[in-house]
């Protein structure tokens, strides 16, 4: 039955208790952990948990690696589910709703960047996990049994797109369609090179071919080839560490998206492009790069970031995936194998994204 909820002093500091993997210390080993979350407010959603992908950024996070984790830390931000409760003044979601939660749950809603429908960019962005509530507890991430969400923050998941290799659109989703719109990469006239064939770099390719937008992969690893042009459709494959297919590329792309989650000289990238042309940095990688002015002068070049979107634009980006059936390629994990496939997607051992089955793996660790 539906159940209201209003969201009085008295009742938010009740909690309900939750049950997820937690990083106690910058080792990263997740294990079992019990915590609280908070009872739903007025405008939030309480979201069951099915499915959540592992998305680089977490490993990022819980080795510590941009010296910002805190610990118990449960990470997960491609979170996908139905609405389990919902509070009175909820208008958007009805129970049993299939829903999607990213990277960040809240920000200030009255900036510039708030008022944009980039909340993303707003200074006050709070993230999914490891940011910290406006009551001033300490977000838990999505593998975990359930997550509360304002309704702002979370977005619709079409019953055409199935739920697990829809969770990876998320993050990696967003964060690889938003640049290729707002920098004008997206359409039949471009041509784009994709940096890295992962998480992001697989569904890059498929929004690039459902935009219509000329696509070459650009690997160090030359055994994604035949994949990348037969099964995800790329028009074209790159060897990064091979000179001569560089440079013989040189001068061809209006756009690259740099999805490298490890330091990687960027001056072999900015080669690929045409004038005018832009590189886009996604990977989170805490290096500085190498970069020359002459480099950019030559050709009127630029390099640019982008992180993630707003969330009127990640609502477009799964209507518009749902749509043009672009979905990730998953493997399907129990949440007891999530050490393993962390220490597998630091060697780059994963096709494309893992995704944690939540919903029928996750109880069975409790003891
Ligand atoms: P991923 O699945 O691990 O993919 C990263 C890819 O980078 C690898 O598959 C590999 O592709 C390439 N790579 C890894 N190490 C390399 C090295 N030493 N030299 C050259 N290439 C290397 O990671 P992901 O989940 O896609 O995330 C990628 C990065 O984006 C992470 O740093 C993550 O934190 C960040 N991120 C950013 C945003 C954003 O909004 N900006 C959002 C989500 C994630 P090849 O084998 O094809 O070379
Ligand atoms: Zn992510």
């Amino acid at each position: 039955m539906e159940r209201s909820l209003s969201s009085s002093s008295e009742e938010r500091e009740k909690t309900v208790e939750a049950f997820g993997w937690a990083a106690r210390n910058s080792s990263g080993h997740l294990s079992p952990f019990v915590f609280p979350r908070r009872e739903t407010g007025a405008e939030e959603v309480r979201v069951k948990v099915l499915y959540c992908g592992i998305c680089h950024s977490d490993l990022h996070c819980l080795k510590n690696e941009w010296h910002s984790s805190i610990y118990p830390l449960v990470p997960g931000h491609e979170i996908v589910g139905e609405v389990s409760e919902k509070g009175s003044k909820v208008s958007k979601f009805n129970l049993g709703d299939r829903v999607g939660v990213g990277c960040i749950v809240d920000s200030c809603r009255a900036c510039e960047s708030c008022r944009d429908d980039q909340e993303n960019y707003c200074a006050k962005a709070v993230a999914t996990y490891n940011g910290v509530h406006h009551d001033g507890t300490i977000n838990y991430g999505g593998y975990s049994d359930h997550i509360v969400v304002d309704e702002r923050y979370a977005v619709k998941i079409p019953h055409t797109l199935p739920l697990a290799s829809a969770a990876p659109l998320l993050c990696a989703g967003i964060s690889v369609y938003s640049p290729m719109k707002y920098f004008g990469l997206a359409g039949p006239d471009k041509h784009i090179g994709i940096v890295g064939l992962g998480g992001l770099g697989h569904i890059g390719v498929r929004f690039a071919k459902a935009f219509g937008t000329r696509v070459t992969v650009v690997s160090s690893t030359p055994g994604k080839c035949k994949d990348a042009l037969e099964t995800l459709g790329a028009d074209g494959f790159l060897v990064s560490t091979d000179e001569d297919q560089m440079k013989a590329a040189m001068g061809t792309m209006d756009g690259i998206i740099d999805t490298v989650s490890a330091s990687h000289s960027i001056l072999p990238l900015i080669g690929l492009l045409k004038s005018n042309g832009k590189l886009v940095l996604l990977g989170a990688n805490e290096k500085p790069f190498d970069l020359s002015a002459f480099s950019l002068i030559i050709g009127r070049k630029s390099v640019a970031g982008s992180g993630i979107g707003g969330m009127k634009e990640t609502q477009e980006m799964i209507d518009f995936a749902a749509e043009h059936g672009v979905k990730a390629e998953t493997e399907i994990i129990s949440m007891d194998y999530v050490n393993t496939a962390m220490d597998r997607l630091a060697k780059g051992d994963v096709r494309y994204r893992f995704v944690i089955d939540i919903a029928n793996t996750l109880a069975s660790t409790r003891s």
